[in-house]
C-alpha cells in the first residue's frame, strides 16, 4: 500500500514540485507514494469563487473562510485503504515538526495536509474539525505549501525502499535524540586538512566510539536544548523522559 498525500491548497500546481525529482520523484514514479493536490477554491459557493474574507474586528489581510475550507476537507476521502489519515494544518503556532512525528506519519497510510494563505484560517475551523496543527519552525512563510513539501519530503525518504541502504536513516540527526557525527570522504588531504586518523584505521569499534563521542559533543555544543532532553531521558529523569515522549 502506498503512502497517500492529499494536499488542500490554493496552489495545487506547487505539487509535487521539487518532490517530483530525485529520491521522492523516483518513489512517486514507482508508486511508493501518491500525490493528490486539491484546489480549495473548487469548494467556494459564490459566483466569484471566494475563499477568504476580511478579518472580523478589523485589521490587515484576509482570512480563509471556515465554511469553504471545511467543505474541501469533507469532500476529501480522509480514508486510505480502510485506515483514517491524520488531517494536518500547516500553521506557525502549530506543534513544531520533529523526526519522531515524521517517522510515525511515515509508518501510517498517509496524510491530508491543509495549506494556509493570507492571515490564516478562521479559528472555528479548528473547533469544528479534528485538525493537528504543525509548524516547521519559528518563522513566517507566505503559505503552507512549502511547509507541506518539507513535511512530505521528510516522510517520503523514510518509506520502505526509498533510501538506498535500509540502515541509511538510523544514525541520522535526531533519530537517537542527537545530531549526527561529521562525515569525510576523499581526498585524504584537502588544503592541508586531513581526515581524522581513527576513520582511516579500519578499527570499527574505535570508529563507532569516535562517532558516538562526536555526536554527543556536537549536540551538547550546538543544541543544548536537545542535549538536555537526551541526558534527561538517558538518566531516566521523569522530566526529560516525559519531554521526549511529548514531542
Ligand atoms: N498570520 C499568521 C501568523 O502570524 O501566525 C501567519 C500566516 S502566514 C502569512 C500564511 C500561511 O502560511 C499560514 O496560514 C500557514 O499555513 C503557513 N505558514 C507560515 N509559517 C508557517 C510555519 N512556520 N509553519 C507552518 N506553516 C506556516
Amino acid at each position: 500500500m502506498s503512502f497517500a498525500a492529499t494536499i488542500l491548497t490554493l496552489y495545487p500546481e506547487m505539487f509535487p514540485g521539487p518532490l517530483g525529482i530525485s529520491l521522492a520523484g523516483r518513489a512517486l514514479n514507482e508508486g511508493r507514494w501518491r500525490c493528490d493536490p486539491v484546489q480549495i477554491r473548487d469548494y467556494a459557493t459564490d459566483r466569484h469563487r471566494s475563499v477568504d474574507d476580511t478579518p472580523a474586528g478589523g485589521g490587515a489581510g484576509m482570512v480563509l473562510r471556515a465554511d469553504v475550507v471545511a467543505a474541501a476537507i469533507d469532500a476529501v476521502a480522509v480514508r486510505s485503504g480502510g485506515e483514517a489519515r491524520p488531517l494536518l494544518a500547516m500553521t506557525p503556532r502549530g506543534r513544531p515538526l520533529t523526526q519522531q512525528r515524521v517517522r510515525a506519519l511515515a509508518q501510517g497510510p498517509g496524510v491530508v495536509i491543509l495549506c494556509g494563505r493570507f492571515e490564516g484560517f478562521d479559528e472555528r475551523l479548528f473547533e469544528g474539525r479534528a485538525i493537528e496543527e504543525v509548524s516547521i519552525g519559528d518563522y513566517v512563510l507566505s503559505g503552507g505549501e512549502m511547509g507541506a513539501l518539507v513535511l512530505l519530503d521528510a516522510c517520503i525518504r523514510l518509506l520502505p525502499g526509498v533510501m538506498g541502504a535500509p540502515s541509511s536513516g538510523d544514525e541520522e540527526s535526531f533519530e537517537s535524540g542527537l545530531l549526527e557525527y561529521p562525515h569525510y570522504t576523499r581526498p585524504a588531504e584537502w588544503e592541508g586538512r586531513t581526515i581524522p586518523e581513527v576513520l582511516r584505521s579500519g578499527d570499527h569499534a574505535r570508529i563507532a566510539a569516535w562517532r558516538k563521542a562526536r555526536a554527543e559533543t556536537d549536540t551538547r555544543l550546538r543544541r543544548p536544548d536537545l542535549w538536555e532532553r537526551h541526558e534527561g531521558a538517558r538518566v531516566g529523569s521523569p522530566s526529560g523522559a516525559q519531554r521526549m515522549k511529548d514531542e
